[in-house]
């Protein structure tokens, strides 16, 4: 972008003068200021108060409507209060699911009483709480009592469908036991109910997240035999937040859906089990063997059935509008007190959450002080931050989605940028988002110290991407969903960030009764030395975003990300026609019967229709049209603009996101406006980009997919637009 050009001419002009280096968005001089503003925001942190907090905060259960949480929400609006800002508390009434009736056992062959209780640690309080802590069970599952064989089949996503169905396998009427992993949980009873089961049982396998991993808790951080993830099964790909108010706030006197009519309800009953519970059901299996890659850890032979096993699995909730406090404080900006920059964690956990989400909240927290504390000496940011705490993101990102829907069309004028944060470790610096801030990002990740190895987080990830077979460059990956900022850039077009720390702090606590403050000092970030990192990092990204001269987005970077997306579509589509025509020929040949065991099962493969040639060139000729308008729009220097321009280029930028969303939304799920980046619709956090194209590729929908090159073409042109005007700011 013109900064690009901007930033070079800086870097030789600097070299010579001064050791500072430049920064993307700022003058030379404002550049300096920022490097020691955001020297003495890094002096000011301080490891003790997240380890303070994180105590209080995790102390008790706090999953949304509970005493304890509103508890947390009043004392957070408090602390933001006391560090200058202004601070209040949005309430939303959403729906939320308490279970009354979990009943799950094995009628046949054999009987077997599911126990569903995680057992407390010896000596801990935390898992002590008996009654307090919330049952394990899956949020949004539907009611139901049902009764029938059961079928393993592995993690439920759809290629193990496609395995089933080789073999012969139906589900039809049955109830499958999946494993947890594999794809986000809520995929697994979406997959099982369209291929016709009746019920859905979800496990966590020791290979996974037990035994097989490293040693158990207490000893270590792995899953016990009786541990359970507990977690939402909301059909979130569909639209996530209040299921009863789709696309706009449940306020208190909001219309709401019928909870029959609710879509993101599963379709049948499903529950979450711990190892111990699931190996007898499991043991009881009968019919193929599992395919080898199926097997987990369990010392048994995995057999797929369906059957001899029959089980009975009974679920009631009570199904009760909570209330779900948001904690939002703002401290206006001096220059530019309508355009936001902001920062965001969740508050609420599934039991103590002090990893998830507990670990990032207090390190959004710090940040929020040391922001504040700079202010108190007179350097308040030229633009508004606004910090929040979200309530009933576990149960389906409510508390955030209904927050952004309730507030778009100024969501849309005001915000700059969002920058999310959840649960922290320790470990490497992991960074999705929007690609326009993918510069910014990198750069600041140079300035960051690794507390471990005394390099910065970018030179270490950077090192470790290409130990594992990585370019070594850094980059951001995109985003599908899991978090807050889901609602920011997927349904109101907002440049958005998610950040935070990990890869060396392993275990198998997440979303059980074992995610406590002891454990989190065990395994997890000991020192809060990552913590600081995070508060750091994120507080560096905010006070850039809030003080730049010009706003610091880049779009070559963007360009060729994007590039490759469709480059990814368009040699999909190739391979998936290679793969067509020699399945074909194998058939024809009769190849798949001689290469099967005459002594199993075997059901002959049908010929598959043949994959058209889709025309993409609409696609690759806007792409090569941006890249001359992104090279024209770089080549501005912003040194020579005025402030008038740069104001002007400022209130374009600030839109440029939301000009690759369409407001039809994508296909069947208009919730999701944006065209370059979606949560699969099978896949659930997992991103597909260019989701409208992609999907309807993987899908075989090739009629759709032709079209949605057109649509997302449509789109593109627009941003192009966008751009163009921005390069004539001159
Ligand atoms: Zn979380």
């Amino acid at each position: 972008m013109r900064t690009t050009i901007f930033t070079f001419i800086l870097c030789l002009t600097l070299s010579f003068v001064n050791a500072q280096e430049s920064i993307l968005g700022f003058t030379s001089e404002s550049a300096i200021k920022q490097q020691e503003l955001e020297a003495t925001f890094e002096s000011k942190l301080n490891a003790s108060n997240l380890d303070e907090w994180m105590q209080l905060l995790a102390a008790e259960p706090h999953w949304v409507g509970t005493e304890y949480g509103e508890k947390n929400a009043k004392w957070i609006q408090k602390q933001f209060k006391s560090w200058g800002y202004d601070a209040k508390i949005e309430t939303y009434h959403v729906l939320f699911p308490y279970p009354k009736i979990r009943l799950l056992e094995l009628t046949g062959p054999t009987s077997y009483k599911a126990k569903l209780t995680a057992v407390p640690v010896e000596g801990d309080k935390y898992t002590a709480q008996g009654d307090a802590l919330l049952p394990s069970y899956n949020a949004f599952s539907t009611d139901g009592d049902v009764e029938a064989e059961l079928v393993f089949v592995n993690y439920g996503i759809p290629k193990d469908y496609e395995e089933l169905d080789k073999l012969g396998i139906d589900v039809k009427g049955k109830i499958v036991i999946a494993k947890y992993q594999g794809s986000w949980r809520g995929i697994k009873p979406k997959l099982a109910a369209e291929n016709g089961a009746i019920g859905c049982i979800i496990y966590s396998d020791p290979a996974d997240d037990g035994y097989g991993r490293g040693d158990v808790y207490p000893k270590g951080a792995y899953k016990n035999k009786t541990g359970v993830q507990r977690g939402s099964v909301m059909d979130m790909p569909t639209y996530p937040g209040d299921v009863l108010t789709p696309g706009y706030g449940a306020t208190k006197d909001a219309k709401r859906l019928d909870r029959k009519d609710a879509p993101t309800i599963t379709k049948i009953p499903v529950l979450p089990i711990s190892y111990e519970d699931a190996q007898p059901l499991l043991a009881a299996l009968d019919g193929a063997v599992a395919p080898q890659s199926w097997r987990g850890g369990l010392p048994i032979t995995y057999h797929i059935g369906p059957g001899p096993a029959k089980v009975h699995l009974k679920l009631e909730f009570d199904w009760q509008l909570r209330p779900a406090h948001n904690v939002i404080a703002t401290m206006k900006g001096t220059e530019f007190p309508d355009q936001w920059v902001m920062r965001g964690n969740h508050h609420d956990a599934w039991v103590h959450g002090a990893n998830d989400p507990v670990s990032g909240m207090v390190a959004l927290m710090e940040e929020a002080r040391a922001v504040g504390e700079l202010a108190k000496k007179g350097n308040k940011p030229k633009r508004t931050l606004v910090y929040c705490a979200w309530d009933a993101e576990e149960p389906g990102l409510i508390g955030s989605t209904e927050w952004v829907e309730d507030h778009k069309k100024e969501i849309q004028q005001k915000v700059v940028a969002y920058i999310n944060t959840d649960g922290n470790g320790r470990g490497f610096f992991g960074a999705g988002g929007s690609h326009s801030l993918q510069a910014m990002v990198g750069e600041v990740a140079g300035t960051v110290t690794d507390p471990q190895r005394g390099v910065s987080i970018k030179e270490r990830r950077n090192a470790a991407d290409m130990v594992n077979g990585g370019t070594g460059e850094f980059g951001l990956s995109a985003l599908g969903s899991g978090s807050d900022y889901t609602p920011f850039i997927q349904h109101a077009g907002i440049a958005s960030l998610n950040i935070g720390f990990g890869g060396e702090n392993g275990g198998g606590e997440y979303h059980t009764i074992y995610d406590t403050y002891p454990h989190y000092k065990r395994f997890k970030d000991p020192e809060f030395a990552y913590g600081i990192a995070l508060a750091n990092t994120a507080g560096r990204i905010t006070l850039r975003l809030a003080n730049a001269d010009v706003l610091p987005f880049e779009f070559q970077q963007w360009h060729t990300t994007v590039s490759g997306y469709l480059d990814e579509i368009m040699k999909e589509t190739n391979k998936m026609r290679k793969d067509v025509e020699k399945h074909n020929t194998m058939v024809e040949k009769n190849m798949f019967e001689l290469a099967a065991d005459p002594k199993k099962p075997f059901l002959k493969p049908e010929k598959k229709d043949m994959v058209p040639y889709l025309d993409f060139t609409p696609l690759q000729n806007e792409m090569a049209s941006l890249k001359t308008t992104i090279a024209g729009l770089s080549k501005i220097d912003v040194s020579q603009l005025s402030k008038t321009q740069r104001n002007a280029l400022n209130s374009k930028l600030m839109l440029s996101e939301q000009a690759l969303t369409s407001e039809q939304g994508l296909p069947r799920r208009s919730w999701y406006k944006h065209q370059i980046y979606a949560p699969g619709f099978y896949t659930g956090y997992g991103v597909k980009t260019l989701p409208s194209v992609r999907e309807a590729v993987e899908q075989k929908d090739w009629k759709e997919a032709q079209e949605q090159i057109g649509v997302l073409t449509g789109t593109l042109k627009r941003f192009n637009a966008h751009i163009q005007k921005m390069s004539e700011v001159k």
